[in-house]
């Protein structure tokens, strides 16, 4: 179902309005301490903006995508870090469509209820990188269950997550003909699995992401936690991974709009040899140039998540509105700090840590490289070059 822009104005005000409740001092104190902002995401729990894609009949909200980009746009444009909680939204892409009717009961309800989460995505090892089809964690089956064993890193909330979603082969590489084919995911409970079969490792990253290492030795997954059938499940993390690639880009456009907006004001009101800076054309017009790639990246999330709620085909679209986003964000981000001179290094500002966090998008989920690659093979029909 698409959704007017006009019909996300309530939803959008009321996020805003829990936002504000968040003050900046919070998120410089959380980022300080590496924290994982708990209170944040009990508070948009609890008003139901994480369960918001959840179908009515498990006890959420049951909106479209394009509400859920709205919900993580205005979290990041209030200058708050979304992060620590997004992916309970975007597992639902891989869930909601692959997911069989026991398994959405046994989860879903609890998860919409705030009980569960499911916020951690396994997809990532040490040595296939974006080579997603070259994974070596391997689920082998013995009998009503899977025996697990391979390495994730950078599986982020790991340790603020109840279930995982775990991409795993059940066919070696070398027995399918297609590579991405044989792999396959499940549902990891992982607070009945910590220490029986999986182990956590904080990384300390340059942001307050609470990313971790997972090792994975002989750990049992009862067979009914399988998510659709075994060896399909590269094509069932593909619905997560442009979910998820629509919302970081609407989590972009959220951020450059948190740098558009404290740069202009900045730019009004400093004044420098007796007038503000903003009445130079060298201020003034990076800001326009980073407004303009706002709008136009915004357009193509909007774009994307109106094919992603019709259940339409919408791969370019989603790499698109991410990579077109982040680079939008990032060039926002640049641009904010240069307005501010010196004081765009202080914490106080908030914008070196929105700077750092920004960063991070054009690296996760995809690589701007990995989309360029992308498009070029499937839009362009150029050669293949990996
Ligand atoms: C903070 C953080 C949180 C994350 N959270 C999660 C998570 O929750 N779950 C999860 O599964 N993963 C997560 N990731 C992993 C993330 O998706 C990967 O880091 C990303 O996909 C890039 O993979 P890589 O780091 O292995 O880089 P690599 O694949 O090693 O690539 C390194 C560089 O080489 C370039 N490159 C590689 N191959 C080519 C090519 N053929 N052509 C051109 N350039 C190429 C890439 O663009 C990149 O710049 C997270 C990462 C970070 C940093």
């Amino acid at each position: 179902m698409p959704v007017r822009e006009h019909d996300l104005g309530e939803v959008r005000d009321a996020v805003a309005k829990l936002c504000a409740t968040f003050p900046m001092d919070y998120w410089r104190a959380t980022d300080r301490e590496r924290r994982y902002p708990a209170e944040f995401v009990r508070a948009l729990t609890e008003a139901g903006w994480l369960s918001c894609l959840i179908p009515e009949e498990y006890g959420g909200a049951g909106l479209p995508l394009a509400a859920a980009a709205a919900i993580l746009e205005e979290i990041q444009k209030s200058g708050a870090n979304g992060a620590a909680c997004h992916a309970q939204i975007y597992t639902m892409g891989t869930v909601l469509r692959h997911c069989n009717e026991a398994q959405k009961r046994k989860y879903l309800p609890e998860i919409a209820k705030g009980e569960l989460r499911l916020q951690a995505f396994g997809i990532t090892e040490p040595s296939a990188g974006t080579d997603t089809s070259s994974i070596r964690t391997a689920a082998v089956r013995k009998g009503d269950r899977y025996i697990v064993n391979g390495q994730k890193v950078w599986t982020s909330r790991a340790e603020h997550s109840d279930l995982m979603l775990l991409l795993a082969r059940t066919t070696p590489r070398e027995a399918v003909q297609k590579k991405t084919e044989g792999l396959s995911v499940f549902i990891v409970d992982m607070k009945a699995a910590l220490n029986k079969g999986l182990s956590i490792r904080p990384i300390r990253t340059m942001i307050n992401h609470a990313t971790t290492e997972i090792f994975i030795d002989n750990l049992e997954v009862p067979a009914e936690n399988l998510v659709g059938e075994e060896g399909n499940g590269f094509r069932y993390v593909l619905d997560g991974m442009n979910a998820e690639r629509i919302l970081i880009g609407a989590e972009c456009i959220g951020d450059a709009r948190w740098f558009l907006a404290k740069a202009t004001a900045y730019a009004n009101e400093r004044k420098v040899f007796g007038r503000p800076i903003g009445q130079n054309q060298g201020v003034q017009f990076p800001i326009a140039r980073a407004y303009m790639a706002t709008e136009a990246a915004a357009l193509m999330v909007e774009r994307a998540a109106a094919l992603y709620d019709a259940g339409r085909p919408c791969g370019p679209e989603a790499n698109m509105a991410k990579q077109l986003a982040a680079e939008a964000s990032w060039q926002a981000g640049d641009m904010c700090l240069q307005t501010h001179g010196g004081f765009g290094f202080a914490e106080e500002y908030d914008i070196e840590r929105k700077f750092r966090e920004t960063r991070l998008y054009q690296i996760a989920p995809i690589s701007t490289n990995l989309v360029l690659c992308y498009i070029a093979e499937h839009v362009l029909h150029l050669p293949r070059s990996y």
